[in-house]
């Protein structure tokens, strides 16, 4: 199989071939399926919804046993076996959350889901959207166990496991009566506001807000108030939160208002953002290959001379920092959220 195979392209002519019985799927077909971050930026170059196929590529070959390349398989055995992608003691999760003072509430206008990679890698993002909620008075309570959301399993095409995962999840907020949920990660998002309905038929009986837009909200409100920054930022798009949900406006209102900002775009912007490489389990799968393409989208950050590269998504923060260490780059690379909770007064 040649090298095209990688692109969405080749993608589809192993799809092509496979339905027309010349293919058989087999473990070097399953290489070249799972080599994808979800990104879709495939479907906007060609207005064909390629991304969803390649889902349903994977999902085919995770049903059929055919084995993923190891660390995308890893990412199930977790979520089965720990209770999220980072084998991490969930137990260690839920005294993170019983800790907060929000967990302690009997009721409250939101529910606040901290997600995996908040919990167990970027815990100091936590601090971050506390500090700027509190500061609004948004009224919000944190449930006090830690359950993954299932975009990693989902995303490796383990459709079985992310039900279990949203199963547990709708659970959880039904037993606190909760129907408006906020999230801070990408992935958190656009699976309960648009996953869940495929894997629950439409049973989903919750509303989802990412903070950011809660964020752009609150400013509006002027119920935030912000100190000055002198700097120019420039903003990426979370595949999840852009390109595959449609939110590209708050963000950037949201810096926009900081006084002293200035906003800059990369080349690649929108619906035409470049990934990070992280999604889809290539970061677990093609460690190199996906730092390597988070590099490519900081050195695209660097030609626009911006001082901070922001992002709304913490996995995607933390697979650009990456980046961004593999070639030496200075550029700040922090979340909008903690940005704004350094300015917050
Ligand atoms: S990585 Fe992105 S552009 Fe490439 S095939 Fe996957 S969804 Fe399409
Ligand atoms: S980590 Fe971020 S940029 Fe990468 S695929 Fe996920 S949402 Fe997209």
């Amino acid at each position: 199989m040649q090298l095209d195979s990688y692109a969405a392209k080749g993608k589809m002519t192993i799809l092509y071939h496979l339905l027309r019985g010349r293919l058989q799927l087999d473990e070097t077909i399953a290489e070249r399926v799972f080599a994808c971050t979800s990104c879709g930026l495939c479907d906007v170059a060609c207005g064909y919804n390629q991304s969803e196929a390649i889902h349903e590529m994977k999902a085919v070959l995770c049903k059929q046993g055919v084995a993923p390349p190891e660390g995308y398989r890893k990412i199930s055995t977790s979520t089965r076996e720990s209770g999220n992608p980072y084998s991490a003691n969930s137990a260690e999760g839920d005294t993170v959350l019983q800790s907060l003072s929000e967990s302690k509430l009997s009721s409250a206008d939101y529910t606040l889901f901290l997600g995996c990679t908040q919990i167990y890698r970027e815990s100091e993002e936590i601090d971050s959207l506390l500090k700027i909620l509190r500061a609004a008075g948004v009224s919000f309570r944190i449930p006090n166990e830690q359950i993954c959301c299932g975009s990693p399993a989902y995303r490796v095409g383990d459709e079985f496991q992310a039900f279990e995962q949203a199963k547990r999840i709708t659970t959880l907020f039904e037993s606190m009566q909760s129907d408006k949920i906020l999230v801070s990660c990408a992935g958190c998002y656009r699976m309960f506001s648009n996953d869940f309905k495929l894997l629950m038929n439409d049973e989903s009986r919750f509303k989802t807000t990412h903070t950011i837009e809660l964020l752009q909200e609150l400013i509006k409100q002027k119920r935030l108030k912000i100190s000055p920054l002198n700097a120019t930022i420039t903003y990426h798009d979370p595949c999840h939160l852009g390109r595959h949900s449609g939110l590209y406006d708050a963000p950037r209102q949201v810096l926009s208002s900081i006084p002293g900002v200035r906003l800059v775009e990369m080349e690649w912007n929108r619906k035409f953002a470049k990934c990070c490489g992280a999604g889809g389990g290539f970061r677990a799968g093609k460690v190199e290959d996906s730092i390597a393409i988070a590099a490519n989208r900081v050195q695209e950050a660097k030609a626009t001379e911006a001082s901070i590269l922001a992002t709304a998504c913490p996995f995607c923060l933390r697979n650009l920092r990456d980046g961004a260490a593999s070639i030496d780059s200075k550029i700040k690379i922090e979340s909008v959220e903690s940005i704004l909770a350094k300015l917050v007064l």
